[in-house]
């Protein structure tokens, strides 16, 4: 296993997420086999396991805690999330907190973050209403939390706002980041910003929810051009094991067959070479279905409804890739509503000052209808709002 050296912690470098158990048709978790993969993982060298409240309905902590009974609590590294994004309102954090520390039989996690900031939550993470954040220092100073982060879905801009905001606060940032994001979703510039902070970096989504995983028969031609007997994940794991700020990348594994193929590519070091790097580009940008927006912003200084006409597209860009995007929903409901594509008037001067051409009025066209045929997060977010009343004893 490949180690990262973290304020005099040993990191696997792969992460065990757990938010991708295999459940049954009713949603009940197949514990022997979160089992069998916690063995395989544990004894190939994996110490790193992330959860978070809301995964599985609640039921992912509770999986993986069951899965590690067996092994000494110092053994291995626990990370959960605080749901700041689905509260029914202000609520107890600390006993919300308290109620995570019980579901997973623990008196500490070892990393703890705000789950999920974007444009739309950050209305709860920066309030002084439902102070999450002193709350989360206060669970630092008590030994509750050793060291807090947050995982983060929004834009670059919010990003650098936010970190800037609470210089000191916070110790690591988790993003989506993969060879395909690098510019899709503007993790390139993510990973500057928060190095800049001085902080680390944890990966989410390393493989796109599978999709790099398994890429299209002529996508994974030209990786087996290299190596016949490589897997195509294993292309994805070692193409971010190049970033020195990369502590952590979180695989969410459901099968025991990826956590083989999964170890393999965390079992040495093998780096990517500019010859795969320059592959894995080149099948990024066949996967793209969006814009070719490159955030160069020459397009906002004419408009006249004053749109922030990247994020717009990045948004557009994601439901492209990731049909029901919840994320760029939520970073949507998270905008003015004169801020959003529906307040575009067409008069296409942004599409005259963009470099790449981009048919800006189109894209706002259609991105409206996206936006508003997708689920929104509000009743997305009804069931969790429930429980976390529930379990706070609250009606
Ligand atoms: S076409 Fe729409 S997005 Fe472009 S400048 Fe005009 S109002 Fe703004
Ligand atoms: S000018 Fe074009 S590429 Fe630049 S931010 Fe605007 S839409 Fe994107």
């Amino acid at each position: 296993m490949l180690y990262n050296d973290y304020k005099g912690m040993k990191l696997s470098r792969l992460g065990f997420g757990c938010m991708r158990f295999k459940t049954d048709e009713n949603g009940v978790i197949d514990q022997e086999k979160v089992n069998a993969m916690f063995d395989l993982a544990i004894a190939n060298g994996v110490n790193y396991f992330d959860t978070a409240y809301p995964y599985l309905n609640g039921n992912s902590e509770i999986a993986m805690v069951k899965g590690l009974e067996k092994y000494p609590r110092e053994s291995y590294y626990l990370a959960d999330k605080f749901p700041g994004h689905s509260l029914p309102g202000p609520v107890d954090n600390i006993a919300l907190f308290h109620v995570s520390l019980k579901k997973c039989n623990t008196d500490y996690f070892d990393f703890y973050l705000l789950h999920n900031i974007t444009e739309w939550s950050i209305q709860f993470y920066d309030s002084e209403e439902y102070h999450i954040i002193q709350d989360m220092i206060k669970m630092r100073e008590e030994g509750k939390i050793r060291h807090l982060g947050f995982s983060f879905h929004g834009g670059a801009e919010l990003l650098e706002s936010f970190l800037t905001k609470y210089e000191g606060v916070f110790e690591f940032v988790q993003i989506q980041c993969n060879y395909l994001d690098w510019t899709l979703q503007d993790a390139k510039r993510k990973y500057e910003i928060i190095t800049s902070h001085g902080l680390d970096v944890w990966v989410m989504e390393p493989l796109r929810g599978g999709k790099l995983a398994v890429l299209p028969e002529e996508a994974s031609a030209k990786l087996k051009r290299f190596d016949p007997d490589a897997s195509d994940a294993s292309y994805a794991f070692r193409y971010l094991q190049q970033y020195p700020a990369i502590k952590v990348i979180l695989s969410g594994m459901t099968e025991p067959s990826e956590v083989e193929d999964n170890l393999k590519a965390f079992a040495a070091e093998k780096p990517i070479t500019e010859e795969e790097t320059a592959v894995l580009y080149e099948i990024a940008e066949s996967m793209k279905t969006g814009v070719p927006c490159t955030g160069c912003r020459y397009c906002c200084k004419g408009c006249p409804a004053e749109l922030d006409i990247p994020l717009l597209l990045e948004c557009y860009n994601t439901y492209k890739t990731a049909e029901g995007n919840v994320p760029a929903s939520m970073r949507l409901d998270g905008l003015a509503e004169d801020k959003r594509a529906d307040s575009c008037v067409g008069c296409g001067q942004c599409t005259h000052a963009c470099p790449q051409g981009i048919d800006v009025p189109a894209v706002m066209q259609e991105l409206d209808r996206l936006y508003k045929e997708a689920p929104s997060w509000a009743d997305l977010s009804k069931d969790r709002k429930v429980s976390i009343a529930r379990d706070l004893g609250m009606n």
